[in-house]
């Protein structure tokens, strides 16, 4: 078996998409038009995917308003916002150039998506010839949409948990019922849960251990052969080609995060500066036998936010460095985060999201082919 690898979701949405996404708001063209934008995007992103020999692809997230709130509203402007939201809610999170990206705020009951990933799915299984995998959000995100503090009218926190979690689980189930071999959970939060932003409330208010225990909720409703295929994403964020927590040393939530009963882990590394301390990390606390499944550690062997291409050479290097820490049996590789997670995204360092595009499928390229020769090295095909 060769070492695995497997992109985390998002790619950069065409200028002609982010183009239409804005006339689309601005009431100038029709929900048709739109979706067929959506359409041909999804497809490119498709077939370009597979034409890097990767064994598994996406649609890029072209249809999704950002990683965090497709379920919620058809755009990043709020056009299809669900009924009991308002757009004035917390700061999902503060970014290092200063921008900030905002959730909506629960004003009622009872929560329901409006759009599940499953959607998605369905329309991209008739444009793949590879398997698909498909990014979900996690209810530890989603749990934001509460107020921090006080109640909404009617519907208390425990009861609005309890229908989060039941919308996460029919989200994950839809995934699989649709076609998807494999649904990653984005679970960005977890190290800005961390950080303890003085400009950003909740990240002050210790509630990894509460987002764990919420998101174990759901996986814990999964058998460990369905677990085997339900993953994890961490990451420090990435918008703009800025990030919300590369400064959180990642000792203070890889022992957390792995408490999770997931199967398998995408990890951001390819932008840290101490690697190898992370590898290290990564054989100490990863599970060989969480409650039935053992947990591969997929590494960031690709940065999304830098415009430079990586080497295959260097991917390989990196995934060997890793088996000196981490059981061959239990590594994999991938990118440190979406190319895109939020439709808007100008990608200022790479000049254009068109270029940005041009540029993710040949990071791509040098991940399948470095993974590649990593697994010949090591013996694994
Ligand atoms: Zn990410």
């Amino acid at each position: 078996m060769a070492l695995p690898t497997e992109n985390v979701g998002s790619l950069p949405r065409p200028a002609t998409l982010q183009a239409a996404l804005h006339d689309y708001d601005a009431g100038k063209i029709s929900r048709d038009q739109l979706t067929k934008e959506q359409d041909a995007a999804c497809l490119d992103s498709i077939e370009r995917m597979e034409a890097t020999g990767a064994p598994i692809v996406s649609d890029g997230e072209q249809r999704a308003s950002s990683f965090a709130t497709y379920p919620l509203t058809d755009t990043l402007a709020g056009t299809g916002l669900a009924e009991n939201l308002v757009a004035d809610g917390q700061y999902f999170a503060v970014f290092a150039d200063g921008h900030h990206r905002q959730l909506p705020r629960l004003t009622g009951g009872l929560f329901k998506y409006r759009t599940y990933a499953a959607d998605y799915v369905k329309k991209a299984m008739s444009m793949a010839k590879k398997p698909l995998k498909q990014a979900v959000i996690a209810p530890s995100m989603l749990a934001l949409l509460y107020p921090l503090d006080g109640i909404v009218d009617g519907y208390t926190r425990d009861q609005f948990l309890e229908d989060l979690c039941n919308e996460c689980e029919k989200d994950i189930r839809g995934c699989f019922a649709a076609g998807a071999k494999r649904v990653s959970i984005d679970f960005t939060e977890g190290r800005l849960a961390c950080r303890k932003d003085p400009n950003n409330p909740w990240t002050g208010r210790g509630m990894l251990a509460h987002f764990i225990e919420l998101n174990n909720r759901v996986i814990n409703r999964f058998t460990a052969s369905e677990r085997a295929n339900i993953g994890i994403h961490t990451c420090p964020g990435g918008d703009c080609d800025s990030t919300h927590s590369a400064d959180v040393d990642y000792a203070d939530l890889l022992p957390s995060m792995f408490q999770m009963n997931a199967g398998y882990f995408l990890i951001q590394l390819a932008s840290e500066k101490d690697k190898e301390r992370v590898y290290k990390l990564l054989g100490q606390y990863s599970r060989q036998d969480a409650n039935g499944v053992a947990q591969v550690c997929f590494i960031g062997v690709i940065n999304p936010l830098n415009p430079r291409v990586e080497t295959a050479e260097e991917v390989r290097d990196d995934l060997l460095l890793a088996s000196q820490h981490i059981p061959k049996e239990r590594l994999g590789s991938t990118d440190d985060c979406g190319f895109s997670p939020f439709s808007i995204d100008n990608k200022p360092k790479h000049g254009s999201p068109d270029v940005a595009r041009d540029i993710a499928f040949l990071k791509i390229t040098s991940r399948v082919k470095g993974t590649a020769m990593a697994s010949q090295k090591l013996g694994m095909g």
